[in-house]
């Protein structure tokens, strides 16, 4: 039993012998999200449904069992699960060997306002409604000088407007950068062109402690300069969010406070266990946060259950919280429960085949690629777009990844807003 559908659970399902082993899969979410483009997805550059592999053609594939429900509860010694569907229903599956991949989440790490008044970007759901939010202040900013029935723009109304149009991302890790190199590529093309009565209202601030933190200095300092010189983000470093009031953020920057109104606050800032893994009852690691796993995956202390991705950690073994990891370790596994002889099984181990990041304007960073250190500029850009177009898991998914690519260079972005304004008759 798979529970999970995300980066590491589905690797399992894809490689897994099912000559070997019957398999079923528990999750709520029906598909395979490619996080590494959901940035792209937020503002319309490329389809959300191109980046996402539907779990029930893999399921018909290898013979397998799928139930879209959350696991809540595992009762280790009866060896049974007990799911529950989003209507609320309980029910209990048995196992025999249970595979854990269920990820982390968020965390807003209990700063007052940020749960209430940010937007996140971890699943589909946070994209759509990231784009229907930045277009939704693009089109108030539009109306606002009109409300008082008078079509002059008073200074009151120019600041309200001032602020409606300042985008705020918090975090510089892969998720902000990326974030902020697509919204700036939004915002200065579309943006400027189809609101070009806005565009001079337009601002974006980046609060981070740091930048690109896994990647070499020269290439933090590479990230940083484009984005300030050419994607016109005002970066703020060494900056710790402390308050998120509806359109004001309060951040301390060393000694110094400040406080900036916002439109748009989308928080990209570090990840943290579901609250349910530590019900599960397994040993964690010392900060309690993941389930801890021996070189081969399995849980410590368990007999059969093993923990892959996010949500676990291999004791002494330190491992970035990646979906490169979790995906080899996906592999692994799926290696490990084919085969009928573990005797001779070796432990896992993760080869790194770089890292890289977007960071807007066709331009990007790459580092510790196999043969090759470091590459900047348009030629990573290009090696970027490649690495994810080949890494999709289907056909379908890279043809449709290229036709959009195609579509938004030719076309522009797609900027329909389905959600609020769209409601079912
Ligand atoms: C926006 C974004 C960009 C990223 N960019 C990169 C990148 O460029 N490179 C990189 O290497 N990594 C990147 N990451 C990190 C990477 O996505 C994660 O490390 C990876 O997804 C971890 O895989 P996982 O299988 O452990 O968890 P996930 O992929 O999060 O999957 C967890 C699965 O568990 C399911 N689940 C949750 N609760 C339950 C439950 N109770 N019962 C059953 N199933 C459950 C979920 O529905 C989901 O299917 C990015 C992450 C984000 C959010």
């Amino acid at each position: 039993m798979i529970l999970g559908t995300g980066w590491a659970s589905f690797r399992v399902l894809a490689d897994i012998d099912t000559k070997k082993a019957d398999v079923t899969v528990v999750s709520p979410r029906n598909h395979l999200l490619f996080t590494p483009m959901l940035a792209s997805s937020a503002l319309g550059t490329v389809n959300q449904r191109s980046i996402c592999q539907p779990v029930r053609p893999m399921v018909a594939k290898k013979n397998a069992t799928y139930y879209e429900s959350a696991v809540v509860a595992i009762d280790r010694d009866g060896k049974k699960v007990t799911c529950r569907t989003d209507a609320g229903q309980e029910y209990k599956l048995p196992y025999d060997k249970l595979v854990v991949g269920v990820g982390f989440q968020p965390n807003d790490f209990n700063i007052p306002g940020v749960k209430e008044h940010a937007l996140f970007m971890k699943e589909t759901a946070d994209a759509t409604r990231f784009k229907d939010h930045v277009l939704e202040k693009l089109e108030e900013a539009s109306y606002h000088h009109a409300l008082d029935s008078d079509l002059t723009v008073s200074d009151e109304e120019r600041a309200r407007i001032q602020d409606l149009l300042t985008f705020v991302v918090v975090g510089g890790g892969p998720t902000g950068v990326e974030l902020a190199g697509e919204l700036t590529d939004f915002l200065y093309s579309e943006g400027a062109k189809l609101y070009g009565h806005l565009k001079h209202y337009i601002r974006v601030h980046m609060f981070t402690y740091d930048i690109l933190n896994t990647f070499d200095q020269d290439l933090q300092d590479y990230a940083i300069s484009h984005l300030q010189r050419k994607q016109n983000v005002q970066i703020h470093l060494g900056a710790f969010v402390q308050k998120v009031e509806p359109d004001v953020v309060h951040v301390k920057t060393g000694e110094s406070l400040m406080s900036i109104r916002y439109g748009t606050l989308v928080w990209c800032a570090g990840i943290k266990p579901h609250p349910f893994i530590k019900s599960f009852g397994f040993m964690m690691n010392d900060r309690g946060s993941q389930i801890l796993v021996d070189p081969y995956l399995k849980v410590k202390g368990e007999e059969d259950i093993y923990a892959i991705g996010d949500c676990s950690t291999i004791e002494d073994y330190w491992l970035p919280q990646t979906a490169q990891v979790a995906n080899q370790q996906g592999q692994y596994l799926a290696k490990v429960l084919s085969q009928k002889d573990p005797i001779n099984i070796k432990p896992f181990e993760f080869h790194n085949k770089g890292t890289m990041a977007y960071l807007g304007g066709f331009n990007a960073v790459m580092a510790k690629l196999p043969g090759i250190s470091k590459v900047t500029g348009f030629v990573a850009f290009l090696g970027w777009r490649f690495t994810y177009w080949f890494l999709q898991l289907s056909m379908r998914n890279r043809f449709m990844l290229l036709t959009d690519w195609l579509r938004t260079l030719i076309f522009g972005r797609d900027l329909t807003r389905f959600g609020p304004r769209s409601k079912p008759t």
